[in-house]
């Protein structure tokens, strides 16, 4: 091997991390100043019931309005706000805007449904999330049965009883609790007996390759026995077939929400869908 061959290697190596590293900093700069300067936005996505057919809720899903009129979905950039920490300021941020903006809503007569936003795991393990919530709630002086949190398992494997603590005191303030992403993490089934709990979201890969692939299907059958059981509402996510939406159903879920009935959309797209 030639003798200048490792450090050759070792110098391109370190340029690359050097750049990502830079290239990941000026990102998080800028998400810094998008959530400073009101460039995030929150876009609703409505959820549907089976039976009645009719609207039973809404997830918020925060998008970055990087370029004017260009929108930078989550997937580009929560996990960088969950690594730099930014991510506490602005879940924060997301309650408040929904909050607000059921607040609005009432105020033009509307009768919104109940609108869900994602809380990371970040934000349960730093504490701060109960009284932004209950800020949130008396700023706005919304029912609190019009707000409900979406939260991971990833939540189950922090600070055990301290976490359920937080999610208890939740509860209290009278808002429901959805787990998202159901079989995608890697905890224990015991924290579905601790957590209140009412409801359950199956995650789109489980839904993608249905009606076909018999493992999802069978993971959707005892996902949707498990929550019946539980007590707990189930919920499919990422449903974009009719044939998917008729499996679902008969397998026995409550609603869905997909690109089938609708993408997430801005706002005042969303009031169009509220009854006066
Ligand atoms: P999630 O909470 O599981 O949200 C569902 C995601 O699936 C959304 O992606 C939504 O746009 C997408 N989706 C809905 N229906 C369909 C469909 O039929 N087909 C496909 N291919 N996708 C569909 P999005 O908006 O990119 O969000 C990705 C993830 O980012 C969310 O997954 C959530 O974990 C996170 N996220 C979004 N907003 C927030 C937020 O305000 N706070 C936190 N902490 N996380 C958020
Ligand atoms: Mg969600
Ligand atoms: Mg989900
Ligand atoms: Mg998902």
């Amino acid at each position: 091997r030639a003798k200048g061959q490792p450090k050759a290697s070792f110098h391109i190596w370190a340029s690359d991390i050097n750049a990502r590293m830079h290239d990941r900093l000026a990102r998080e700069v800028d998400l810094r100043q998008a959530l400073l300067h009101e460039r995030l936005e929150v876009h609703y996505q409505p959820q549907f019931a089976f039976d009645t057919g009719r609207m039973i809720g809404m997830e918020a899903l925060m998008r970055w309005e990087q370029v004017p009129g260009q929108y930078v979905p989550p997937s580009e950039f929560i996990q960088l706000a969950e690594e730099s920490g930014l991510i506490v300021d602005m879940g924060a941020w997301a309650v408040r805007q929904v909050t607000r903006q059921l607040a609005s809503w009432l105020a033009a007569g509307l009768q919104p449904v109940p609108v869900a936003v994602n809380v990371s795991a970040r934000q349960w393990t730093n504490g701060e999330i109960v009284q932004v919530v209950r800020l949130a709630l008396r700023e706005s002086a919304i029912p609190p049965a019009l707000l409900r949190l979406e939260i991971t398992e990833t939540v189950a494997m922090g600070e055990g009883d301290q976490i359920i603590g937080l999610l208890h005191d939740i509860h209290a303030l009278g808002i429901r609790l959805s787990l998202d992403d159901f079989g995608t993490g890697y905890s224990s089934l015991a924290y579905l007996k601790r957590f209140p709990l009412d409801e359950l979201k199956i995650d789109r890969s489980f839904v993608t390759a249905l009606p076909q692939d018999q493992q999802d299907a069978a993971i959707v059958h005892a996902t949707v026995a498990l929550a019946r059981g539980l007590g707990l509402r189930v919920l499919a996510e990422g449903v974009e077939t009719q044939a998917q939406a008729e499996f679902l159903a008969a397998c026995g879920c409550d609603g869905a929400q997909g690109f089938l009935y609708s993408l997430p959309e801005m706002a005042e797209a969303a009031a169009l869908r509220l009854q006066g």
